[in-house]
């Protein structure tokens, strides 16, 4: 029996995930759920699952989801502050952890169940954005087994040899026989939007994500192809790859969800529906393959699937992503931060669209070359870079 705790449990893919745990509650048991401040998502979660801890960010929050389960007669314990994330990430009775926090919220929480040498299921890529070569060193140091969640990073995880599934960031892919990944995107919602249109962009049109249903910050990743940069940084480090190995490809059907090149002209691809549900089953029961709830993909009514090469005048903070990636850990760190906080203040109607950009590239300008190899100096980093933003989104 695996004890699970769900990091983010109210988000899009911690309900995925509890769909999936629905489907099999002889092999998971939930040994905690947190959230920001959701109630009542929280409450009907709780009554279903009993985990034996509830955590609440926010304090209020906490109060009140005492107050509910007490009326319902449930027997959770509820805890709140952020402290308490890494706590349950760490409990020694858990095996399981799914990181699924929006964002740099994560970090501690991720890393507490990593150092805790838990299996952790990684879907806040914006953690390994933020700590690479320390994410990936603490995984070797406490033998946890990282598994990626994020559908193309999960997708070239099944497409890999075996050594190098269970090697996350230290195998080498040309002695594996890769000669490439090749990452796939759908482009988002205005790939084919006359560029010169897009500083129109409204956030309701920003979250309609064609193909995937997600939490707000993410879609607007999708709609700016920002996700595919920091899924080619996440890529960088979960698979140990260098810039010549990886590859960005738009695929607006979303039916690839990633592929692997061999050196031989063997390219092995995963296909599926676009539903979390499929990567969160394969990285919950895995090596084992268990139902997920997803519907089988039917070939006949698939239709056409189509490939181009993404345009980077376009998607501007793909091409930054790229850069920073080259350029080191300052970079991605400074640039993961500007960009949560361009998208809430574009969530906020506070920038323009084409000015998510703008101002995470003045951004990564300006600090991107600051040292970040501690965590310390990851954090503080993170603070630097939010200032920096705010202050240009100001002047905005
Ligand atoms: P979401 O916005 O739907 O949910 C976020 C969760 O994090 C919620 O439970 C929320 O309560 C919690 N949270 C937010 N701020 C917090 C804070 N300050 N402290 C503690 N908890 C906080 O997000 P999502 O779409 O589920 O995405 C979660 C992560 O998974 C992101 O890193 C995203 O990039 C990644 N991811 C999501 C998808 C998807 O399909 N949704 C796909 C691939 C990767
Ligand atoms: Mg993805």
């Amino acid at each position: 029996m695996e004890l699970l705790t769900i990091l983010g449990a109210t988000g899009s893919i911690g309900q995925s995930t509890l769909s999936v745990v629905r489907r099999h509650p002889e092999r998971f048991h939930v040994f905690a759920l947190t959230a920001n401040r959701q109630v009542a998502r929280m409450l009907a979660d709780c009554l279903e699952f009993s985990p034996r801890y509830a955590v609440m960010v926010d304090e209020a929050a906490a109060r009140e989801l005492r107050r509910q389960l007490a009326e319902q007669g449930g027997k959770t314990r509820v805890l709140s502050g952020a402290e308490a994330l890494c706590e349950v990430a760490a409990e020694p009775e858990v095996t399981t952890v799914m990181a699924a926090i929006v964002g740099a919220a994560g970090l501690l929480s991720t890393l507490a169940a990593v150092k805790g040498g838990k299996r952790v299921l990684l879907a806040n890529k914006e953690a390994l954005v933020m700590s690479g070569e320390l994410f990936i060193d603490m995984v070797h140091r406490s033998g946890a087994q990282l598994l990626p969640i994020d559908s193309e990073h999960n997708a070239i995880f099944q497409c890999l040899p075996a050594e190098l599934q269970q090697n996350p960031g230290r195998g080498s892919l040309a002695e594996a026989g890769v000669s490439k990944i090749l990452l796939t995107g759908s482009g988002g919602p205005f790939r084919y939007t006359p560029v010169d249109e897009l500083v129109d962009v409204t956030p309701a049109q920003a979250v309609a994500h064609p193909n995937w249903s997600m939490g707000p910050k993410i879609s607007v990743d999708s709609a700016t192809m920002m996700n595919k940069g920091l899924e080619y940084i996440e890529a960088r480090w979960l698979f140990n790859a260098a810039p010549d190995q990886l590859e960005v490809l738009v695929h607006p059907q979303s039916v690839i969800h990633s592929m692997v090149q061999y050196s031989d002209g063997s390219v092995l691809a995963q296909l599926g529906q676009p539903d979390m549900m499929t990567p969160i089953a394969h990285a919950l029961a895995y090596p084992a393959r268990i139902a997920s709830g997803v519907a089988p993909l039917d070939f006949c009514k698939l239709g056409e699937l189509s490939f181009m090469a993404p345009d980077m005048a376009r998607y501007p903070c793909l091409r930054l992503a790229i850069e920073a990636c080259a350029s080191g850990q300052g970079a991605t760190t400074a640039l993961n931060a500007a960009n949560e906080e361009a998208v809430a203040a574009f969530l906020a109607g506070k920038l323009d669209f084409m000015a998510i950009a703008s101002v995470n590239e003045a951004v990564m300008q300006q600090l991107g070359s600051t040292r970040a190899a501690s965590l310390d100096e990851i954090i503080a980093l993170d603070g630097e870079a939010r200032l920096c933003a705010t202050a240009l989104i100001r002047k905005h």
